[in-house]
């Protein structure tokens, strides 16, 4: 077996034509523009990379986007002091803390400076509660983008096996709860697994969220299996590719699979969060000021 590409480049391109009109009917009827803040601390070239890369899908789809950039060496304090600026702007919709930032900033005391209400790539514990409660608000956008992929293709995930190799807080564990939410039958992997080879051979579905190039080897994945690659680490996926393509039904490319997607989910759940500030101008406020999906 030769197994389907996971396409994220189209399927991505297919969320943000969407969201281009969605923009351009938001224009029109509010006159203002969405406006995406990111954040950039220090100046590591891929998160530079990834930056740009959103401030240019911004860009295509009509929307606006506002770059902080911050000397490598500020403290965790001026760090949330400027997200908490960006949270109490009225002219900002939604709000990226580009990952990782330095080692002497407490990370997750920054994104926890990110008003709910803004947290369009879904890093907050407010937005984890609410996915893990299944009550809406915005997904991490690389969990949501891997949900986006298998839901583009149809691929059918109730009383499957899900293995979600990786556990982190943006990443490894939402993508796990939300496939749990569809059904699947989730186990999860870290660097204390014992057996790892054992676990992904009995997956149905695999979705490698480590950052250790060609972790997974081809010779695990069991035939028909679905492989998602979040892994971008020296520009390689996590899954040795060409061996997992020979066994598996569909696969993601690195890059053009998972990465893509994450960018459309970002821009879309701007596009959200502008709609949900002028509901709640309005009048007609949600319970966590969060669109409903
Ligand atoms: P992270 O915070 O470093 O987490 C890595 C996870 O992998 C941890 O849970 C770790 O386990 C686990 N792990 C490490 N070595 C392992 C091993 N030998 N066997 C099994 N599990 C192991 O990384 P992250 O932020 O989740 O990102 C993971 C990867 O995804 C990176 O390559 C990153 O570049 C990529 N990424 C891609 C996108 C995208 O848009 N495509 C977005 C975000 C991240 P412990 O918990 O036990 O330490």
């Amino acid at each position: 077996m030769t197994a389907q590409i996971l396409d994220g480049r189209a399927q991505s391109a297919a969320i943000l034509d969407r969201v281009e009109r969605e923009v351009a009917e938001f224009v029109a009827a509010h006159g203002r523009v969405p406006v995406l803040a990111t954040v950039l601390v220090g100046d590591d070239p891929a998160s530079r990379t990834y930056v740009r890369m959103k401030a240019n899908r911004c860009a295509k789809v009509g929307m606006q986007s506002r770059r902080l950039e911050l000397d490598a060496s500020i403290s965790t304090e001026t760090l949330i002091e400027a997200i908490r600026e960006l949270s109490a702007d009225p002219e900002v919709d939604g709000i990226l803390l580009q990952h990782p930032v330095p080692d002497q900033i407490d990370e997750r005391a920054a994104f926890e400076a990110i008003a709910p209400s803004k947290d369009v790539d879904g890093v907050t514990r407010t937005s984890f509660a609410m996915m893990a409660f299944d009550e809406g608000g915005f997904r991490s956008a690389t969990p949501g983008g891997i949900m986006a992929l298998i839901d583009a293709y149809d691929i059918p995930l109730a009383g499957k096996h899900a293995v979600v190799v990786g556990r982190s807080p943006i990443l490894g564990k939402p993508v796990g709860m939300l496939l749990l939410a569809r059904n699947a039958t989730v186990t999860y992997c870290h660097s204390r697994t014992a057996d790892l080879a054992g676990h992904v051979a009995r997956a149905d579905v695999v979705v490698a969220a480590v950052g250790r190039p060609a972790l997974i080897k081809g010779d695990w994945i069991k035939p028909g299996a679905v492989v998602v690659d979040a892994g971008y680490a020296d520009n390689q996926g996590d899954v040795d590719y060409e061996p997992a393509a020979e066994r598996a039904s569909y696969i993601t490319p690195v890059p053009g699979g998972v990465g893509p997607m994450t960018i459309a989910v970002l821009i879309d759940q701007t596009m959200q969060a502008a709609r949900a500030r002028e509901s709640a101008r309005a009048g007609d406020l949600t319970p966590a000021g969060t669109p409903k999906r």
